[in-house]
């Protein structure tokens, strides 16, 4: 094969990545440390390539999701610190050592498991210590009649031998959803942290990088940051019309138009016969469909962008296609492109046609298409 036909195709901007980070190194405060997140294969826009632009720009920190992720970035060069969000079981690590990764203690019996394999290697294994503060997910639970317990855990992880603590963190909820519930249950989390830190601190217990923030509180609670914050969403410009960061859009997904044809007045389009033309249309039929990551669920509620101007959605989409109206747009045809996302075509109106978020958007994005680099 000469080239990619790119059928379909996402155009991934590592020098917007590259962007982002320095907007939000201008956005936190001096001395801030910030983690990239680069799980989910970096939210669909491809770890390897997205960590080498974080490592190469000065990110301080990589976060990933499991020791599979992490070790994938090790193997491909990454030298930089990356921490494992997740649990690991206690047998794998001598691979988090080996590939000197920090691990997430969420829980006692790991805290013992983890430093009894360190120990038997005769290794510390390093680790930050998640603190459930209302997310009520895993973590060390602060909450209510819990937080005399967690105090006593989280200070006997800090005792364990074959441990070194070097972090400490919990998430929030609600950080980016806006109304005064969420607000004070935000509010609410980072007192309780705050109390956590100020009791084990008093105990004579200091644990070097404290963090609570990630994409909402990042932007609407900039004084959350502590010593670390770990930026998701923010990178990958998941921003909307509130972006305060000055953000660029990095991930782009393009399609062809592999033919155009006439369709009566009267006539359905598609499977399920869910779309009826009321006057003759010139239809384009989009070479994209849920194959390559699109949900069905969207049909009849987009559009896309094309070379002048928005062109609607029409019928079921497919899993290899999709039909455009291109009746008010007769310069645009065969062989043109067409922006399904990207900087014309909202990711959030998208996402909303979906009923979901942007990054669920990215990470669907399937392996049929192929990411093109562009610096
Ligand atoms: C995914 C994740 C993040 C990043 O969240 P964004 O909202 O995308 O910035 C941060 N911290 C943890 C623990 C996560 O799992």
């Amino acid at each position: 094969m000469k080239e990619l036909q790119k059928r379909v195709w996402a155009e991934i901007s590592l020098g917007h990545i590259e962007h982002n980070l320095a907007q939000l190194r201008r956005w936190v405060p001096e001395g801030c440390r910030c983690m990239g997140v680069v799980k989910a294969d970096a939210y669909g826009h491809g770890s390897t390539q997205v960590a080498h632009t974080l490592e190469q720009a000065g990110a301080d920190y990589l976060g990933v999701y499991c020791l599979d992720e992490a070790a994938a970035l090790r193997l491909d060069g990454i030298t930089m610190p990356i921490m494992i969000f997740g649990h690991t079981p206690a047998q794998y690590i001598g691979d988090v050592l080996d590939f000197g990764l920090t691990q997430t203690v969420a829980d006692a019996g790991s805290a013992a498991a983890y430093a009894q394999a360190a120990k038997a290697d005769g290794r510390t294994l390093r680790v930050h210590i998640k603190v459930d503060t209302g997310l009520t997910r895993y973590g060390f639970c602060a909450t209510g009649t819990h937080f005399e317990e967690c105090v006593q855990q989280v200070e006997d992880v800090c005792r364990t031998d074959g441990l070194e603590v070097e972090g400490i963190y919990t998430h929030f909820a609600v950080s980016d959803e806006e109304g005064e519930f969420n607000h004070q249950y935000t509010l609410d989390q980072y007192a309780l942290f705050q109390r956590l830190l100020e009791r084990i601190e008093a105990d004579g217990f200091h644990i070097p990088i404290r963090h609570c923030s990630n994409t909402g509180a990042i932007v609407y609670y900039p004084e959350m940051a502590m010593d670390m914050v770990r930026a998701g969403n923010v990178l990958y410009d998941l921003g909307d019309e509130e972006d305060r960061l000055g953000l660029q859009t990095t991930f782009t997904l393009k399609a062809k138009i592999s033919a155009v044809r006439m369709v009566d007045a009267d006539t359905y389009i598609s499977y399920g016969l869910t779309y009826k033309t009321r006057q003759p249309e010139r239809i384009g039929i989009v070479d994209a469909g849920y194959g390559d990551g699109l949900p069905r669920s969207i049909s009849n509620h987009f559009r896309v962008w094309t070379k002048d101007g928005f062109a609607e959605q029409r019928g079921r989409l497919c899993m290899d296609t999709f039909m455009v109206d291109l009746t008010a747009l007769p310069d645009v045809g065969e062989g043109d492109t067409v922006e399904i996302f990207g900087p014309h075509a909202s990711i959030h109106e998208l996402a909303a046609a979906a009923k979901t978020i942007p990054e669920e958007f990215y990470c669907s994005v399937t392996k049929r298409v192929p990411r093109i680099y562009i610096k």
